[in-house]
């Protein structure tokens, strides 16, 4: 059988774990695929002597390459919105399948692709855009096949989980391990991606429409990042026997879905609360086989090629088993989409942490207590601290409540005379059904 040709785009931490993933196993993904890969093209702006490319075409122009007649599966690595969107919609055009690591561009501009993809009876393969070397996405799509999802929840951007979890062991301040993490190599040197919770929720949209096939919808999950978790939160969240991490939330509910990426108090002995460092996980409760978790590297080159590899794989056995590459892998199926609404911030239901500084006044407490009784909210428990610098802290814990009654308590709370700075809102959830 003549060897599956494939062209890179891109050699920088994960094409470059690709090549030598290719390379280095290629006797062992042979025997898997039964069918020899062979590298005809990588796309590179500069020479990289360091690599071995040997017998491969080099060239900065990727148009040209997604266009060559000696290439079957096109693997996009390059990351970004443009030119990576033309460079795959050609790809397509031209019958090429494609493997793409590029959660951002999936998110945002993915319906369109998949349906070109669809129309043009090719796949796009996109198991490393989550959760680097976990893998998930065939997870949803194969070993819970069975399952109608209820909900999900995934720590899935290592950095935000290394500075949480340094914030804990070390009761140290985000910006302090925000700088380390960037030496480290971890954060990015604009970090805003990975800190206001942007990659999760890219990630996030991915999973919910496979969890509940509905089409990709960035511009609806309610996105809030870790910048304003303090040491003292997470402390006090220790103390009532919770740990802070940085969620992104796929949920069905009564009305809608819930899709939310922000800090959650989950209790200490829930599996997620112990995922630490750079690791992620995604736990999740599905119909039939109940609550299960997902661990391990969300990133780095050897991870993210793994999932990378493993795509080529499924293509290249594809392309074997069916006379016109289209099987196993499926894609969003435009005609089988799901309409249900996706619910607005205010909309959804929690549980809450919410910390308030107040004066030490006698009838302080009283008055917080009568402001979230009359809105209806429910005290689970509530702590006052120690004094520091003459106000105390005040934290308190309480049942599930839809957002909007949150809101309209926080702001009558932060009118109290005795109320000094901004309410803190940490949502709580318990995941247990
Ligand atoms: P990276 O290290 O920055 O590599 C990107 C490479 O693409 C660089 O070598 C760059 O070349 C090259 N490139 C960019 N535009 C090009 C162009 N027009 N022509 C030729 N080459 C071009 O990025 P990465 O970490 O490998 O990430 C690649 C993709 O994987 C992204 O979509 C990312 O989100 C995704 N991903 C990464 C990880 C991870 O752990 N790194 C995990 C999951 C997913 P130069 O060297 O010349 O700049």
């Amino acid at each position: 059988m003549k060897p599956v040709r494939l062209a890179i785009l891109g050699l920088g931490t994960v094409g470059c774990g690709v090549l030598q993933l290719l390379q280095e196993n290629a006797t062992e993904i042979k025997r898997r695929t039964g069918r020899e890969i062979q590298i005809t093209h990588v796309g590179t702006r500069r020479p990289r002597p360091d690599l071995n490319l040997e017998g491969i075409q080099q060239s900065a122009d990727l148009f040209e390459i997604v266009r060559q007649p000696d290439v079957d599966i096109v693997v996009e690595l390059i990351g970004g919105i443009q030119p990576a969107h033309d460079l795959i919609l050609e790809a397509i055009k031209h019958g090429k399948q494609v493997v793409t690591a590029n959660k951002a561009l999936l998110a945002e501009e993915g319906n369109e692709l998949f349906e070109a993809a669809d129309n043009n009876t090719v796949q796009i393969a996109y198991e490393a855009a989550v959760a680097g070397g976990i893998p998930i996405i065939k997870v949803m799509r194969e070993g819970l096949a069975a399952n109608r999802i209820d909900w999900l929840a995934g720590i899935i951007n290592g950095t935000g989980n290394f500075i949480l979890t340094e914030m804990r062991d070390k009761s140290r301040q985000f910006e302090d391990v925000l700088a380390e993490a960037q030496a480290l190599g971890y954060a990015e040197a604009d970090p805003t991606f990975d800190v206001e919770g942007i990659d999760a929720a890219h990630k996030l949209t991915l999973l919910a429409s496979i969890a509940f096939g509905i089409p990709l919808q960035f511009d609806k999950v309610y996105t809030e990042g870790i910048s304003k978790i303090t040491a003292q939160d997470v402390k006090y969240a220790e103390e009532l026997g919770f740990r802070i991490k940085h969620l992104g939330i796929a949920r069905r509910a009564e009305n809608g879905i819930e899709l939310r990426v922000h800090p959650t108090l989950i209790p200490e002995e829930q599996p997620l609360a112990n995922v630490n460092g750079v690791q992620n996980a995604v736990s999740v409760k599905a119909s039939a086989v109940g609550q299960t978790m997902y661990y391990g590297p969300g990133a780095g080159g050897g991870p993210t090629a793994s999932a990378v590899v493993a795509d080529i794989i499924d293509l290249v056995r594809d392309i074997s088993y069916t006379e016109d590459g289209s099987g196993t892998i499926p894609q969003l199926a435009f005609e089988s989409l799901e309409d249900i609404q996706i619910l607005k911030r205010e909309e959804m239901t929690t549980a809450y942490y919410l910390r308030v500084n107040v004066d030490d006044n006698k009838g302080v407490l009283a008055d917080i207590t009568t402001i979230l009784s009359q809105c209806g909210i429910s005290i689970d428990a509530i702590m006052q601290q120690p004094r520091l610098k003459n106000r105390v802290p005040v934290v308190i814990m309480t049942d599930p409540i839809v957002e909007s009654k949150m809101d309209e308590a926080i702001a009558k709370i932060q009118a109290l005379p005795a109320t000094h700075g901004e309410v803190t809102r940490i949502r709580l959830e318990s995941l247990e059904n």
